[in-house]
């Protein structure tokens, strides 16, 4: 195809920022750290590998997601506890913070709450960066590995992608059956994963997660929470997800409760201020 005479100058136009994010309200990191220190653990969740379970955190709790015995990438989901429609939104997460999240950062809810569901306050693989690949972790651009895709590409019926583990952990903790839980399952932070997108082709690509037993993803719970985790089929997803071929371990979940007036005058945030008349 020919080129327009002025492509080179098309091509160098500068980039701007989509949504600039410094008027994003800000998180008060050192309050919730301080609450943090002074907290005590009231319970915890193991998640068996290929497999989800839920979990429930009180607003202004915390909690963390620990690899242990092995590297392991984890598939998480964040619900309102009273409302299932209220839900985390990976595509509008990622256009306020960029393809990775990391500490200071939110996992934001659909509409039309969109407010932060939870405020990411320590991870231990804050050091990564992007490497010379692109490549960087906990990813909000990938999706939740699932049979459709597995089906769609190779024919196969695989029952434990995050997907179904998500779907069937959820209906557990619900009483719901497969069909009303599955609809509720939703685009998921990445938890350790490490993806980018090629410079050549744009093509969404994984490579062996850097994490190792004893890291941690910790999270302050903005609103109250039904999560849910899978420990991804994909094990550290070095080489292939969707199938039982890769080494896969166990993820843990810990929650934690700060003493009474630690989080000094913290609110919950209300939902988003948009008048929902849409023009009319
Ligand atoms: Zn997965």
């Amino acid at each position: 195809m020919q080129e327009p005479t002025d492509a080179a100058q098309r091509r160098a136009i500068r980039p701007v920022i989509c949504y600039p994010n410094d008027t994003l309200p800000r998180p008060d990191l050192t309050l919730y750290r301080a609450a943090r220190a002074a907290s005590q653990k009231t319970g915890e969740v193991l998640v068996p590998p290929r497999d989800a379970k839920c979990f429930r955190v009180p607003a202004g709790h915390f909690f963390r997601i620990s690899s242990v015995e092995g590297p392991q990438v984890g598939d998480l989901n964040l619900w309102n506890a009273h409302d299932l429609s209220e839900r985390f939104y990976s595509g509008k997460s990622r256009a306020l913070h960029g393809t990775h999240l990391g500490v200071g950062e939110r996992m934001w809810s659909s509409f039309p709450t969109l407010r932060p569901m939870a405020t990411i306050i320590e991870d231990t693989l804050g050091w990564y960066g992007i490497d010379d690949f692109g490549g960087s972790v906990h990813d909000v651009i990938g999706t939740r590995c699932d049979p459709y895709t597995g089906n769609l590409l190779s024919g196969t019926q695989y029952h434990h992608c995050c997907h179904s583990n998500l779907t069937r952990a959820l209906a557990d903790e619900t009483g719901m059956i497969l069909t009303e839980a599955e609809p509720n399952v939703h685009d998921v932070l990445n938890v350790f994963m490490c993806t980018g997108f090629t410079r050549d082709t744009g093509q969404y690509f994984m490579k062996a997660s850097p994490v190792r037993p004893s890291d941690y993803l910790e999270f302050f719970a903005e609103i109250d929470l039904l999560g849910a985790l899978s420990a991804c089929p994909g094990g550290d997803c070095s080489s292939e997800h969707s199938s039982d071929t890769a080494a896969c371990y166990p993820l843990l979940v810990e929650v934690f409760a700060p003493p009474e007036g630690a989080l000094a005058d913290w609110e919950s945030p209300s939902v988003n201020g948009y008048d929902r008349s849409h023009g009319r």
